[in-house]
């Protein structure tokens, strides 16, 4: 019988067509195949009038996509391409620290994975098509403003060189979403490494499912750490591997002013890629304290607790792990321990690396830190701008917030191997002129969801594609929001 399985079968493949062999999307779902407790194999619910707002060429290209495939109705999930088995995946998570068993995808439908271009597997996902078996008291769906925001910002920290999840499409639904108003409903194709997350472990975890566990543990290292395949202790290896990532893109986040905003265990990705942009935002003013969620009211996930909440998250994951870091629980948990003890050396490498450079050293001396640190308490005192004080430093340019600190870093710049031009351009090429300031964002949200003017949303996108040269006519973008801007809240209504 298995030879007659259709990859075998020649004259089938013939009989089939182009389609079967050029397929638009080349799907192959490895996630669909793990059992059915991990899964629920569900259909987007069909809207009435899909109308694209924007399809990424370049991604759909990297992915081995055929753009020309990216319509409207597949964008919504209207229509299912062939290869594709759509799936609501089961999580868990804690929520601000509270756990619920049971979270998993309420709106969003894993269509499949493809390998793309680099032989990297890579989830494509729709969010905001349609309620699933978890989606409790939800409806399933998003509305237009969160889908453009998400859009924009997750392909602003990917040209910014931040691990994160992309956007493929935005389609509108031509159908109404009802939040504290009535908004225009939208779908968002998401790309993800995976959609595996912290939350993901704790959900079988919780059920004591360890045949899960183990099989989760293998699909993530084959599929995301791959160098950890044959280790003598796998899981131990896979929870030091995730705390490096984890401590890597936290610092990622940090030197470039962005929030998260809800670092619930259910979305911390297991890959180190960002993942849900809900209620983030980029600090314009630099303070540690800073929280834009309008539900964050102890500051809970505030710039400077991203770290630390880093941590914690990894203590819940490596909690779910004990059983396979040895058979004796206690050994397990002084293993445990002992690793996630380690984590604030590891994010301080990492920290001190990233505003090394920004600062434009590449030598190294113990007083670094000290000199970062005294830089970023000159900031924090006036509420100096954080990307524009770092770009004006990397242009030659001297702040007025950093008149005091200028001369001991010139002095420490003495001792640096550098020339001037070679410090600028290692400046220039990790401190942005250009994030997606929340003005200019609900600005941009503003016209889409009230004029229907999706202008904004190209030009402020065409920009953020390059946000380490400054372009011509695009000063505005640079600019620090005016003093009589509102204080900016976000909202998690997404
Ligand atoms: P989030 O806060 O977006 O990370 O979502 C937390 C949980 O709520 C996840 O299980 C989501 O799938 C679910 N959820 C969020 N919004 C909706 C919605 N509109 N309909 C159904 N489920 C939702
Ligand atoms: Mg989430």
């Amino acid at each position: 019988m298995l030879l007659w399985r259709r990859d075998f079968c020649s004259f089938c493949t013939i009989f089939r067509g182009m389609t079967e062999a050029h397929p638009a999307i080349p799907f192959d779902n490895s996630y669909a195949r793990l059992p059915g407790s991990m899964h629920v194999g569900v259909s987007p619910t069909p809207v009435s009038a899909p109308r694209l707002i924007k399809v990424n060429e370049p991604l759909a290209r990297e992915l081995g996509v055929n753009p020309a495939a990216l319509t409207p109705e597949v964008a919504v999930g209207n229509q299912l391409l062939p290869g594709s088995t759509p799936i609501a995946q089961a999580y868990a998570g804690h929520q601000f620290g509270n756990f619920v068993p049971q979270l998993g995808d309420g709106r969003a439908i894993l269509l499949g994975e493809v390998v793309d271009r680099d032989g990297r597997r890579r989830d494509i996902q729709l969010k905001g098509s349609g309620r699933t078996p978890f989606s409790r008291g939800g409806d399933g769906r998003a509305a237009l403003g969160p889908v453009l925001r998400e859009y924009l910002v997750s392909e602003a920290m990917n040209a910014l060189g931040i691990p994160t999840t992309r956007a493929l499409m935005a389609a509108t639904t031509g159908e109404r979403v009802y939040r504290d108003e009535v908004l225009p409903g939208a779908v968002l194709t998401r790309v993800a490494a995976s959609h595996i997350r912290v939350g993901t472990f704790q959900f079988f975890a919780a059920r004591k499912d360890h045949e899960a566990l183990r099989l989760l543990i293998d699909h993530v290292i084959d599929r995301h750490y791959p160098e950890l395949k044959g280790v003598e202790n796998p899981a131990l290896a896979l929870l030091d591997a995730v705390m490096e990532r984890q401590a890597s893109l936290v610092s990622r986040w940090v030197q470039v002013g962005f929030i998260h905003g809800v670092m619930n265990t259910d979305n911390s990705s297991i890959s180190g890629e960002t993942i849900d942009y809900g209620p983030c935002a980029f600090m314009d003013a630099y303070d540690p304290g800073t929280v834009f969620s309008s539900i964050d009211t102890y500051g809970r996930y505030a710039y400077a607790n991203q770290a630390p909440i880093a941590q914690w998250n990894l203590a819940r994951l490596a909690e779910t792990l004990l059983s396979f870091l040895n058979e004796n629980r206690e050994e397990a948990i002084r293993i445990a321990t002992e690793r996630i003890e380690g984590f604030p050396a590891i994010y301080t490498q990492h920290w001190l690396a990233g505003f090394r450079r920004k600062i434009g050293l590449v030598s190294e001396e113990d007083g670094d830190l000290d000199l970062i640190q005294a830089m970023l308490d000159a900031m924090q005192l006036v509420r100096a701008d954080f990307t524009f004080t770092f770009r004006t430093l990397s242009n030659g340019g001297e702040p007025e917030a950093l008149t005091d600190w200028l001369p001991a870093w010139r002095e420490r710049l003495a001792r640096d191997p550098q020339t001037v031009a070679e410090r600028q351009r290692l400046m220039r090429s990790v401190n942005p002129a250009y994030i997606p300031r929340n003005h200019r964002v609900e600005a941009m949200i503003r016209a889409a969801v009230e004029t229907q003017n999706t202008a904004p949303f190209e030009e402020m996108l065409q920009v953020l594609m390059n946000p380490y040269e400054e372009q011509a006519g695009a000063e505005a973008y640079a600019e620090p929001p005016g003093e009589n801007e509102p204080p900016y809240r976000t909202f998690c209504g997404t």
